[in-house]
């Protein structure tokens, strides 16, 4: 069980920023609306967040940190779509096996949870001790690799580490702008993002607000963002037979930002979201830059998030989740393109 633990602990815990991204995404997973980082050492010493969402319950605590246990695959289906962010059962269980863990956790508002500690690979079942905490979790990463030399030996600087850190907490800060962030490191603290609401009815559920698109980026963008709104429905396929006026699991659009550029030194962020996931697409960033120098710009900034049908998706192309198979990506691209031209003829002569 060592070895196997181990293994599977490589392929998730490639270094603490690694470790930030799966309790962040697990936090998201489990509906949390406000969500604290804290960092000591570059994550070297030790990562902890805390949220707000549902909790777990005293008796999947031990489930939780179990590698393969997920409450998350509901079925097969869902492993072809992106319907929750983690889908794999090991991230807990990974990290555990590679640093001391401590898991605390509370599903109801009695103010009272349970705590557990782990510390590298399983050997009894951890026991659950009552402790004081409002609803939702806290899992605290200390020592990471304390067990794994070499590891440890690849790790680079505070600097270093700190900073993939800082660049996940402002990914997923774009992804959800309606969620709050906070994010200290050494007990300074690094970034504070509040909640966006973005919940009026006619707009798009999806729209990211352009405060939150600066605040997560650190830049100004004010003067030069432009807002891309593209209706895809045309090319979802309505379902055979009678009409049905409830129908509306068929949503197909894009929204977001880009900001062109005529500096030559190409650092603006290119994020694309598909339906709250984080992915590179090769395709969408070439075409996007080749309209953007057809426009006179050098370079072109982006945030778009596209939210299709999961049946367009398929996720299972890489282990790491960030690369994703779209199926109709040339239809989505020639009417993404034409609405990116429109907006770069206005402002770019
Ligand atoms: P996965 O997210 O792929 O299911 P993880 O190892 O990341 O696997 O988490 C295992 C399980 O622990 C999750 O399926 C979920 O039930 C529970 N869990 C983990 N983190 C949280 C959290 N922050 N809030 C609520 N439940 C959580
Ligand atoms: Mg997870």
């Amino acid at each position: 069980p060592l070895l196997i633990n181990q293994l599977a602990a490589g392929e998730v815990v490639t270094r603490p920023a690694a470790v930030v991204k799966e309790l962040l995404e697990n936090a998201i997973d489990a509906g949390a609306y406000h969500i604290e980082v804290h960092i000591t050492q570059g994550g070297m010493g030790m990562i902890e967040v805390m949220d707000d969402g549902v909790g777990i319950h005293p008796d999947d605590m031990v489930m939780a940190i179990t590698r393969h246990a997920t409450s998350k695959v509901a079925d097969v289906a869902n492993l072809h779509g992106i319907t929750t962010l983690g889908f794999r059962g090991e991230a807990l269980a990974a990290t555990a096996a590679v640093s001391r863990m401590t898991l605390t956790s509370s599903h109801d508002d009695s103010g009272i949870g349970r705590q557990l500690q782990v510390a590298g690979v399983l050997e009894d079942i951890p026991k659950l001790i009552p402790i004081v905490h409002k609803r939702g979790t806290t899992v605290t990463v200390k020592d990471i690799y304390f067990n794994v030399p070499a590891r440890r030996g690849n790790l680079k600087s505070i600097a270093t580490e700190f900073g993939h850190i800082e660049t996940i907490v402002r990914e997923v800060a774009l992804a959800r702008a309606d969620v709050a962030l906070t994010l200290f490191h050494d007990n300074k603290k690094r970034l504070s993002l509040s909640a966006k609401s973005i919940n009026s009815s006619n707009e798009n559920p999806n729209r990211l607000p352009l405060s939150r698109l600066e605040q997560a980026t650190g830049a100004l963008l004010t003067p030069n963002a432009l807002e891309v709104v593209v209706d895809l429905s045309s090319l979802v396929q309505q379902p055979m037979g009678p009409i049905d006026n409830n129908y509306s699991g068929q949503q197909a659009s894009i929204s977001g930002w880009l900001w062109p550029s005529t500096d030559s030194q190409d650092t603006l962020p290119k994020l694309l979201y598909v339906n709250g996931r984080l992915v590179k697409e090769p395709i969408v960033n070439n075409q996007l830059r080749q309209l953007a120098h057809k426009a006179g710009a050098i370079s072109v900034g982006y945030a778009l998030y596209f939210d299709l049908p999961i049946q367009w998706l398929n996720v299972n192309v890489h282990p790491s989740k960030q690369r994703i198979k779209i199926s109709p990506l040339n239809n989505i691209m020639a009417h993404l393109s034409h609405a990116v031209r429109l907006k770069l003829k206005t402002v770019i002569t």
